[in-house]
């Protein structure tokens, strides 16, 4: 349930309405916009009494809120939702772009292509250290190695870093080194995964599943949001489709769908999208004309020889190109690119 107050309402009223929903055990989430409070009230509201609230001089509205998806919901908080992730907002208007290899494979590479990227324009460096591989027998990424070399990398270039976590048994490892936790696409609906990073303080990527609905993604990311964890993220890395000519299916509509459901930031990856090199630009320049607030692209000095998916890397060079396209882009969408 959602309560609205009028404009202007003192914070004391405020408190007095949260306390007097805490005592009937309801979680009470305040989100305060521009001219307006909303009360998200969560647990079971069934004995709550609208018109008896509606009566009240402060409140301006009472809506029941049917979906299953509670503070994800833009009901819930219906002004954008931005992320900081180590200095770098994500959302409401802020445009960032992640950038870098799939898998971290050495410090000159991660760090060599961190200062490119960066000197691109890129606000954040991805790289992958522990690696979601079909094959058990294909490269696994780095490990913890990985997540060291991509520390250095960071400092090296002086920028933020994102990087998958598959496992809570990194968790700790990662609440003190990464600044933004990277769920993949397989590990969506891991759901004691979500728990664990619902604890985290560090903001969390969390890319939609191979084959999910809009519904069970930002479920998904309601778990997250459930524990305690309210920077989230969300990922569109293409779905799996009939279509065998991509890797996958770009879903374009998710970003503005999406944004009518949540009020949490949407970003896009046009690498894992398309699967080829020759499909990221257009892909991204698409996702940016639909509104999405981010990128994340696989950028490598050598995609030739890369040890995962090089075929959908793009150079330094090619990002840079892109990078002007892409902020030409974003005056016409009205958002300011981070760096
Ligand atoms: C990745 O970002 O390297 C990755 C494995 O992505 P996804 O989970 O979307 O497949
Ligand atoms: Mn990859």
């Amino acid at each position: 349930m959602v309560v609205i107050l009028k404009p202007g309402t003192k914070p004391e009223v405020i408190q007095t309405f949260v306390c007097k929903f805490e005592q009937m055990g309801l979680e009470v989430g305040v989100t305060k916009g521009v001219g307006c409070c909303v009360l998200g009230l969560i647990g079971d509201t069934s004995h709550v009494n609208e018109t008896e609230i509606m009566l009240n001089e402060h409140v301006d509205r009472v809506m029941r809120v049917q979906e299953p998806y509670k503070k994800v919901n833009r009901k819930f908080h219906p002004e954008d939702s931005v992320v900081n992730v180590g200095g770098i907002r994500v959302g409401g208007g802020h445009f960032a772009v992640m950038a870098g290899p799939c898998s971290v494979e050495s410090r000159e590479q991660i760090t060599s292509i961190a200062k490119e990227v960066q000197s691109c324009g890129a606000a954040l460096l991805r790289g992958g250290a522990f690696k979601p591989r079909t094959s058990p027998y294909s490269f696994q990424g780095m490990g913890v190695e990985g997540l060291e070399l991509l520390m250095e990398a960071k400092e090296a270039a002086g920028m933020p870093i994102v990087t998958e976590l598959m496992s809570p048994y990194y968790c700790e490892l990662f609440e003190e080194t990464v600044d933004l936790v990277q769920i993949g696409a397989r590990n969506m609906q891991n759901f004691e995964l979500l728990k664990e990073v619902g604890k985290m303080s560090k903001p969390v990527l969390l890319k939609r599943g191979l084959a999910n609905t809009y519904e069970e993604w930002i479920m998904s990311a309601e778990y997250i949001m459930a524990g305690g964890n309210e920077n989230v993220i969300l990922c569109e890395r293409g779905i799996r489709t009939f279509e065998t000519g991509t890797r996958n299916t770009l879903d374009v509509a998710a970003i503005p769908a999406i944004k009518r459901m949540s009020h949490l930031p949407i970003v896009v990856d046009p690498s894992h999208s398309g699967g080829y090199a020759w499909l990221v630009e257009p892909l991204a320049m698409a996702a940016v004309a639909a509104g999405a607030d981010g990128l994340i692209i696989e950028v490598h000095n050598d995609p030739k020889h890369a040890k995962c998916d090089g075929q959908q890397c793009i150079t330094p060079s090619q990002f840079g190109g892109l990078m002007q396209k892409i902020t030409a882009l974003t005056q016409i969408t009205g958002k300011t690119i981070e760096t």
